[in-house]
């Protein structure tokens, strides 16, 4: 059980922006955890919703009491993207949405097995990553701590190490993670 406050719905979000579902391209589903998933039916209408290969199998393999349910995506047709090896990311595994380099899916497996990070560039190589749960917080990569939850330590660790790499860069404007209390709502412009 959640508690969306009124208003924070991502429907309810959408529209105060003066969008409904139908007018998204894309939805990108980082992975297909309760917290992250649970609002697809209220977002049903988009175009494309896209989540991995990866994630959307390992999400068979478990019961809903312990981590996915199905029930949040029943009668929507989520898309599994195929990452290949681009050289991009902890895996050097990655899906180039738009072939520009613009929107780059890069698998970082650990916490989930098919989870995506989301790197954002603009014409000058500026980037935006939204790593979703690859770290909770931006303490996780700063001292490399794992998620509590991870299906695979090691990898869950290589995705972090890459992380903090990646925010090293001159290029980095930020990193986001999904979790992290210390950040606040705000827009980004690249
Ligand atoms: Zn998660």
């Amino acid at each position: 059980m959640y508690f969306i406050p009124a208003g924070q719905a991502v429907d309810e979000q959408l529209l105060s922006l003066g969008y409904t579902s139908k007018d998204l391209d894309y939805i990108i589903l980082s992975h297909l955890d309760g917290d992250h998933a649970g609002g697809l039916q209220l977002v049903k209408g988009a175009n494309n919703i896209l989540v991995s290969r990866e994630e959307l199998e390992a999400s068979k393999g478990w019961s809903r009491a312990i981590r996915y349910n199905s029930k949040q995506w029943e009668g929507i047709n989520l898309q599994p993207i195929e990452f290949i090896d681009s050289g991009i990311g902890p895996m050097k595994r990655s899906f180039d949405l738009f072939n520009d380099g613009s929107l780059q899916l890069i698998w970082s497996p650990g916490h989930s097995k098919g989870l995506i990070s989301l790197m954002v560039k603009n014409e000058y190589e500026d980037y935006v990553l939204l790593v979703a749960d690859t770290g909770y917080a931006t303490k996780s990569w700063e001292k490399l701590i794992i998620p509590g939850i991870s299906v695979n330590k090691k990898q869950a660790y290589q995705s972090l190490k890459w992380v903090k790499k990646m925010t090293r860069q001159p290029n980095c404007v930020a990193a986001l993670a999904s979790h992290d209390p210390d950040v606040k709502p705000h827009t980004i412009t690249l």
